[in-house]
């Protein structure tokens, strides 16, 4: 008897029909005593289309609304699913995440779960029903609907797989599996049978969509095993897990990955003093903007001036030129600058450590290519630079060509 969480993306339930064939699916696979929870986003582009009505009405809508509206998506799908599940026999029923016990905090558009408590489920199950529970949502405590960041039901189902103990959380997509690079980009990239969460958390991090980054730190939290498979076809893909089981730990560099959503933010002389970088990052933080890649860099040491430069995602660049504008009127600063024209592209690998040469390689590929980096940060695990947005798939083919030439 197992117990097994399924995630199924918007791509997945875009149309009845397709969610037909989930139901085939789902009730071919089953063996008799399993028990199953089902956690699904929202049909098709429904999150984007619900997007666009709000902005039809304002372009900064509160978003203790914004969540309210984008919630409606996942409830939709979730009932229809669970109707399609009864129209076959299959006993089921639909949860919101509210009803599935998902409680965040009320940091609305971008909630962190903080518990689980899903007796109702297990009630249900314990019933013999098949559960849908609607990603992407949960509740405060003060009961307002939140929801958990785009691609957000993938941390929905993680988490409840961890909550519930469950032994595997199956994640289908419309990828079969986690690759070297994003095969749209690289057609030779190669895909993995494995990957450790680290590794994985990493690769998300710095961009691969297959998963938000956060459901990879649910898994790890939970020691859940993640398995990433197609929708379309029943062949095995990429378990993501603690430590490697097979040859694959032979590998040095894992994966390239590359961002879009990046904004180069360019504080331009600023004093050279005790507190100001504290003053700056700090009054972000508290707007909960995400800062990444950070540089300062002298500009002239006589009159103690530096340039500080960062990045955040480009999402956030508006709010963020607000923010340090303000700063750097109050702190006699040249001016600021956010170019919205850059990429990120980085190496990712555990073995990277203890292997000298990663950074010269990786460097060596983009400068044959002609590509000039523009700011370069780094962690124990992957090496990342920004470069100009319109020739980031370049850089990642030639830093894909160099870690991984074709056999
Ligand atoms: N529907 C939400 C989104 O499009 C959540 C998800 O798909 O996981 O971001
Ligand atoms: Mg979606």
């Amino acid at each position: 008897m197992a117990l097994v969480v399924k995630k199924f993306g918007g791509s997945s339930v875009a149309t009845t029909e397709k969610m037909k064939n989930i139901v085939n699916r789902v009730l071919a696979e089953k063996g008799e005593d399993d028990n199953i929870v089902i956690v699904v986003s929202a049909m098709g582009d429904t999150t984007d289309n619900l997007l666009e009505l709000a902005a039809e009405i304002g372009s900064d809508p509160s978003r203790r609304e914004l969540d309210m509206l984008l919630s409606t998506g996942e409830q939709i799908s979730i009932a229809l699913l669970a109707m399609a599940f009864q129209e076959k026999g299959c006993p089921s029923i639909s949860l919101t995440g509210f009803q599935a016990g998902i409680r965040t905090n009320s940091v609305y558009s971008k909630a962190k779960i903080i518990s689980i408590d899903p007796v109702r489920i297990e009630r249900e199950l314990k019933a013999g029903k098949l559960v849908v529970v609607a990603g992407f949502q949960g509740i405060t405590t003060d009961q307002d609907i939140t929801t958990l960041g785009r691609g957000g039901s993938d941390t929905t189902a993680v988490a409840l797989a961890g909550a519930l103990k469950a032994d595997v959380c199956e994640i289908y997509t419309d990828v079969d599996g986690v690759y070297s690079a994003d095969p749209r980009v690289v057609q030779t990239a190669k895909k993995m049978s494995e990957i450790t969460y680290n590794e994985m958390l990493e690769m998300a991090r710095l961009g691969a969509g297959v998963m938000q980054p956060r459901s990879v730190e649910m898994g790890k939290h939970y020691n859940v095993p993640i398995h990433v498979r197609s929708t379309f076809t029943t062949q095995p893909g990429t378990i993501i897990r603690e430590v490697y089981t097979m040859e694959e730990r032979e590998f040095i560099i894992r994966g390239v990955a590359h961002d879009n959503n990046v904004a180069k933010v360019a504080v331009l002389g600023v004093p050279d003093k005790p507190g100001i970088a504290y003053l700056l990052f700090s009054e972000l933080a508290k707007a909960n903007i995400d800062v990444d890649m950070i540089v300062q860099s002298i500009r002239n040491s006589d009159q103690n001036i530096n340039d500080i430069v960062f990045t955040v995602s480009k999402t956030e660049a508006a709010k963020t030129r607000i923010i340090v504008e303000e700063i750097a009127k109050q702190l006699g600063c040249f001016g600021v600058d956010v170019d919205e024209n850059v990429a990120k592209v980085s190496v990712v690998g555990a073995g990277m450590l203890g292997n000298p040469g990663i950074a010269a390689n990786m460097f060596g590929a983009l400068g044959e290519a002609g590509i000039n980096i523009e700011v370069i940060s780094t962690s124990e695990i992957s090496i990342s630079c920004l470069v100009r947005a319109d020739i980031v798939k370049q850089a990642v083919s030639a830093i894909h060509q160099r870690f991984f030439p074709n056999e």
